[in-house]
């Protein structure tokens, strides 16, 4: 019975030694989420620049997927550099503001202007795209939403994470999206992101979800779990999803991204989700929670170093 139910379900098992040997083995494409995973902030994780080292010189292919949307790509190679990992391109990185330029140019043509709400990591993925961003740099300090501009182009509406958001955009961003035609999209829903000593910084999920009910929709989510980021990546690579895999550490986003793509998942303990929160999910009677468990856990991606030195 328990076989059977088994069947189909992720497992969260524990790997080291021999299982991670077969595992890396068996898969060619490897899909890093990137802090909490690779990094903690500006730390690198003790071993992770060696493992990517080491499985680019094995032949294997590296993706980064990352919700956090305040760097051009060419400004994360420069993290990846900075900290340590070495040949990272930018083509490899796959943040939520690429695939959000990328959904408004290439799958939503987007004909006019998008109003941002986000940094300058948005707006500059857009522009590189050749998409319109309408300014605000020439909104006057004490403009209110009585008396400020509206374009009249406005076709989309996207929300990422903004640290000068302002009631005056969101105000702003709810008269556009009265129009039924404007498109709504987040860059993520990320709720918080961890910070040294306790603190939290809050995520782009709540900035959604304030213009969400200010304008009575849904917004579309471009970073993960949505499928749309690996959708980017299988049409710019040529990827089979039963040889990837996906390594991440918060098990809403990451593991749910991995089953939503079809993708053996792997948590690793270096970030935000605890193991007894993962088997938590496992045991849990509600079939949705299943997919927020990771077929494999390891304590941290560095436990992938002797698989390699076996060789
Ligand atoms: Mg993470």
């Amino acid at each position: 019975m328990a076989g059977a139910f088994a069947l189909g379900f992720k497992q969260c098992r524990k790997i080291g030694g021999s299982q991670i040997r077969s595992l890396l083995r068996a898969k060619d494409v490897f899909l890093f989420d990137c802090d909490g995973v690779l990094w903690n902030g500006e730390a690198a994780v003790t071993g992770a620049p060696k493992v990517l080292r080491t499985l680019l010189k094995h032949g294997k292919h590296v993706f980064f997927v990352t919700n956090n949307c305040t760097k051009l790509r060419e400004n994360y190679a420069k993290k990846f550099s900075r900290l340590g990992f070495t040949g990272v391109r930018p083509e490899q990185i796959f943040s939520s503001s690429y695939c959000s330029a990328l959904y408004l140019r290439d799958v939503a043509r987007v004909q006019g202007q998008v109003f941002v709400i986000g940094g300058e990591g948005v707006r500059n993925e857009l522009r590189q795209a050749g998409i319109p961003v309408v300014g605000d740099e020439d909104e006057a300090p004490d403009a209110t939403i009585f008396h400020c501009g509206l374009a009249s182009d406005v076709r989309a509406v996207l929300v990422g994470h903004d640290d000068k958001f302002t009631f005056l955009k969101l105000a702003k961003a709810s008269c556009y999206l009265r129009n039924p035609e404007c498109l709504f999209l987040a860059t993520d829903a990320d709720p918080w992101h961890p910070l040294p000593g306790e603190r939290i910084l809050p995520g782009s999920g709540c900035l959604s979800a304030a213009l969400e009910v200010a304008s009575g929709r849904k917004a579309m989510v471009i970073g993960k779990p949505s499928p749309f980021m690996f959708e980017c990546i299988s049409s710019q690579f040529s990827v089979d999803p039963a040889q990837c895999l996906m390594v991440g550490d918060r098990l809403e986003t990451d593991m749910l991204f991995g089953s939503n793509c079809g993708l053996d998942t792997m948590l690793t303990l270096t970030g935000i989700s605890h193991m007894k929160t993962a088997q938590e999910y496992k045991d849990c009677d509600h079939p949705a929670n299943h997919s927020f468990v990771p077929d494999y856990v390891v304590d941290t991606i560095a436990d992938f170093l002797p698989a390699f030195e076996e060789d």
